[in-house]
């Protein structure tokens, strides 16, 4: 199923996309809660998709966990990127937070701060924590994850890299865009191998599948879940490939006016205009 977080003139809702179609659900609560009740909420789903539902296009598409317990990213996890980057292939996974205030919708603009202009773009597949767990086994993610989304793992390459820690840089307001809807995990029968894109300006710099990961997603999570309890609802963005602006030569930052779009195969596209914070 592909779960979705929505407005429309009769306020913000849950709801099932099928085709060019949004069911509601009439849950009321917050994503997690509703993540965690998913296996009970089964009736209702299928409730709610016998409806006529409404048009996807009349409603407006919004972050599917807008405020999630944590938001957890892999730095230098394409091959390809390490190049480009100049880095060394690391040995350990490197983990940085995304403040959880950075989550956006999946077409809201993008904020270039005040502060400084040097925002870049890194297309990135998200996967979506389920079942509450700790020091899980690499064969025990897949029951652990609830599905997978788009994202965009903005950052502001000056702020990324004044200092070792990168935290601050990838965690700017508006910085985590994810969307347009969650798709459940037992529809993507392996994240290992998904076409994954990002064009500016219709531009593509991206390009790139999943199957190119060096740490694969149970590898990442089952890491993460060595140090702390993962809980329903926990954002995970699972690294990006090699084309980001910071890499061009010379370098180029998106701009005011700039329309970034991310898809991946599967799970769809996202689209984010530029702006200057005001
Ligand atoms: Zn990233």
């Amino acid at each position: 199923m592909k779960l979705a977080r929505y407005k429309d003139a009769d306020g913000t809702h849950f709801g099932l996309v099928e085709n060019d179609k949004i069911h509601r659900l009439t849950f009321d609560g917050s994503a997690q809660a509703l993540i965690a009740a998913w296996d009970a909420m089964q009736s209702d789903c299928a409730a709610a998709l016998e409806g006529d539902g409404q048009a996807l296009s009349a409603v407006a598409l919004l972050a599917p966990v807008p405020r999630p317990g944590k938001v957890f990213a892999i730095g230098l996890n394409f091959a390809d990127h390490i190049e480009e980057s100049g880095m060394d292939s690391p040995s350990e996974q490197i983990w940085f937070t995304k403040a959880v205030t950075s989550v956006n919708g999946p077409f809201d603009p993008i904020l270039i701060p005040k502060v400084s202009q040097t925002v870049d773009y890194e297309a990135e597949m998200v996967a979506i924590i389920g079942k509450r767990g700790k020091n899980l086994a690499e064969e025990d993610i897949a029951g652990h994850i609830f599905g997978y989304c788009v994202g965009n793992d903005v950052t502001e390459r000056m702020w990324q890299h004044r200092t070792p820690q990168w935290s601050l840089g990838k965690s700017f307001d508006t910085h985590a865009p994810i969307g347009p809807w969650i798709t459940t995990a037992d529809e993507i029968e392996d994240p290992h191998g998904l076409d994954i894109r990002c064009a500016v300006n219709g531009e593509i710099r991206q390009s790139s599948n999943t199957k190119h990961l060096v740490f694969n997603v149970w590898q990442q999570i089952s890491q993460l879940s060595q140090a702390m309890t993962l809980e329903p609802g926990d954002l995970i963005f699972t690294g990006t490939p090699s084309g980001v602006g910071a890499a061009m030569d010379p370098m180029v930052f998106l701009q005011d006016g700039d329309v970034l779009v991310t898809e991946i195969e599967k799970l769809g596209r996202i689209e984010g205009h530029l702006t200057n914070e005001s």
